[in-house]
């Protein structure tokens, strides 16, 4: 570590403690947000756990939907996103107008939308998911038929394992970073580590799916391949999973499936940003309190299911 990264990591230190500050820090961040963030999770533990914190000030190494969440269930906290350009394009591909359309083709349909949403989406939804609990959260559901967004990938996946009929909305909603990982990729992998199994993400393509021995979220993906026989592994998913699977369980081999699986939006928070952010209290993220209010309710629906 240079010089100029220990500096930043001791202030980083003393602000936390003189903030009473939290650092949460999903599982595709650089390294060394992962080093010294007080909990390194996915989405859905990650929105666990700042609910449960008794800090005064959550700083969110992640992207804007992760912030808006812990700032929709924690109203009386300050959370912090150490880059306001860290948005996640999934988000955005769903506008509340075309959920509503949606809402009024299918009244009947109850609504799942992905965490990785916006605020203002998640204030129409009955209940929102992450890619650990999907299935779980749209079995919950009373309809038969779901609207489910904005991931198609997801939408594919929880509908080869429920009976219910899920309207994907938008018809294209896509991870860019995992969507780009084609059958091409994955066979190249398979063939350069014939002994690894291979463990994607829900986002990927439905035949990437297909190919793999195990679909999980990113904290599924380390229970997996802990708990898994197999000693090597190829992993289907953002990059930065691999540094937190190499060093909860070393004594097994991950392999990337594709050097190009980088969320730019993730990689964005830095270690200066990070001590910026604490110093200076920003980006603070605020929710309109209409909006929060509705948005709440389906996030607790979530949690409580969870
Ligand atoms: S990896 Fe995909 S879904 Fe996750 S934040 Fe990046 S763009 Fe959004």
């Amino acid at each position: 570590m240079s010089k100029n990264s220990r500096e930043l990591v001791s202030e980083i230190n003393r602000l936390r403690e003189e903030k009473n500050a939290i650092i949460l820090a999903h599982n595709y961040q650089r390294p060394e947000i992962q080093d010294i963030a007080d909990f390194v999770a996915d989405s859905l533990a990650l929105s666990i756990k700042a609910r449960e914190t008794d800090a005064d000030v959550i700083v969110l190494c992640g992207v804007d939907f992760m912030a808006e969440t812990a700032a929709i269930i924690n109203p009386d906290k300050r959370v912090l996103l150490p880059d306001l350009s860290a948005k996640c394009p999934m988000a955005m591909m769903l506008s509340s107008d075309e959920l509503l359309r949606y809402k009024e083709k299918y009244p009947e349909a109850g609504v799942v939308l992905y965490i990785n949403s916006s605020a203002e989406t998640k204030a129409y939804a009955d209940c929102i998911c992450t890619s650990a609990n999907p299935i779980k959260v749209v079995n919950s559901m009373d309809s038969d038929t779901v609207i489910f967004g904005p991931d198609r990938n997801l939408a594919y996946y929880v509908s080869e394992r429920t009976d219910k009929r899920i309207i994907p909305v938008p018809e294209h909603g896509i991870c860019p970073t995992h969507h780009q990982l084609s059958m091409d990729d994955v066979a190249t992998a398979m063939k350069r580590y014939p002994n690894a199994e291979l463990v994607v993400h829900p986002e990927t393509i439905p035949e990437v799916q297909e190919m793999a021995n195990e679909i999980a979220s990113t904290e599924g993906m380390v229970r997996y391949c802990r708990d898994s026989d197999a000693r090597e592994f190829i992993i289907g998913t953002e990059n930065g999973i691999l540094y937190k699977l190499k060093v909860n369980i070393p004594e097994k081999k991950f392999y990337s499936c594709s050097e190009l699986m980088i969320c730019p939006s993730m990689k964005m928070i830095t270690l200066q940003k990070l001590r910026d952010s604490l110093l200076e209290e920003r980006y603070l993220i605020e929710v309109p309190e209409n909006i929060a209010l509705k948005a709440r309710r389906s996030i607790e629906r979530m949690l409580e299911l969870s």
